[in-house]
């Protein structure tokens, strides 16, 4: 079965399944999640994917308790197929350095799956992406999803204040329980925005090591 919706297990599912069923469950959702990558990596629904390189899904865990989501992927990710592998994939690897175990599992992907020319976000791509995003947090089913940045936070909570205003704060968004923090390239912007980004990274910190282990 290709379609990851048809294979996740709801919560009252979850509940009632033993340790084997329960396996066999989270099995079938890594290979649904597999094959919605395989998709992605193929689509050709948006003008964006005439101009990238690859296409650029996923990194990390596959049962994740955190997932990063950025905005889109720029040059070095479209150019290796790697979210968050230029300037502000090292900030935010600085960040996960410094969140340490509290973490836990953690995953990072973008709204737009292909790089837009000139990294220009485009709002008509990120709806024709959208329905990608629903299914991978669907399938990958974390705790708590950590918006990027403006464009990042309006996709998973479009009744958000501001990212100024929202972030460092968890809320409720359309996917689930979300932590914003400004996006990793904001902190290189002044000092203002990297005593801010660090701030915000030390109170996910303090809310990840205070929260107790569950899923959505
Ligand atoms: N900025 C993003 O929002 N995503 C990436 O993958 C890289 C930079």
């Amino acid at each position: 079965m290709r379609d990851g919706r048809s294979t996740a297990a709801g919560p009252a599912e979850r509940g009632r399944s033993g340790p084997n069923e329960a396996e066999a469950t989270a099995a079938a959702r890594r290979r649904s999640f597999e094959a919605l990558s395989e998709e992605i990596h193929r689509c050709t629904l948006c003008p964006l994917s005439r101009s990238r390189t690859h296409a650029v899904v996923y990194r990390g865990s596959l049962e994740p308790r955190v997932v990063f989501v950025g905005e889109a992927p720029g040059a070095e990710e479209d150019r290796q197929g790697v979210p968050f592998v230029g300037r502000s994939g090292r900030i935010l690897d600085r960040a996960v350095g410094a969140l340490g175990p509290a973490l836990g599992a953690y995953g990072v992907l973008n709204v737009l799956k292909c790089r837009p020319p000139a990294n220009r976000f485009d709002p008509r791509a990120a709806r024709t992406c959208r329905p990608y995003l629903a299914r991978q947090l669907e399938l990958l089913r974390p705790q708590l999803l950590v918006p990027l940045g403006a464009k990042a936070l309006a996709a998973l909570d479009p009744g958000s204040p501001p990212i100024l205003a929202a972030a460092g704060t968890v809320r409720q968004g359309a996917f689930g329980r979300t932590f914003p923090l400004i996006h990793p390239a904001a902190a290189l912007r002044s000092r203002r925005l990297r005593e801010r980004w660090e701030r915000d990274v030390a109170a996910l910190g303090v809310w990840l090591s205070g929260s107790p282990l569950e899923t959505l």
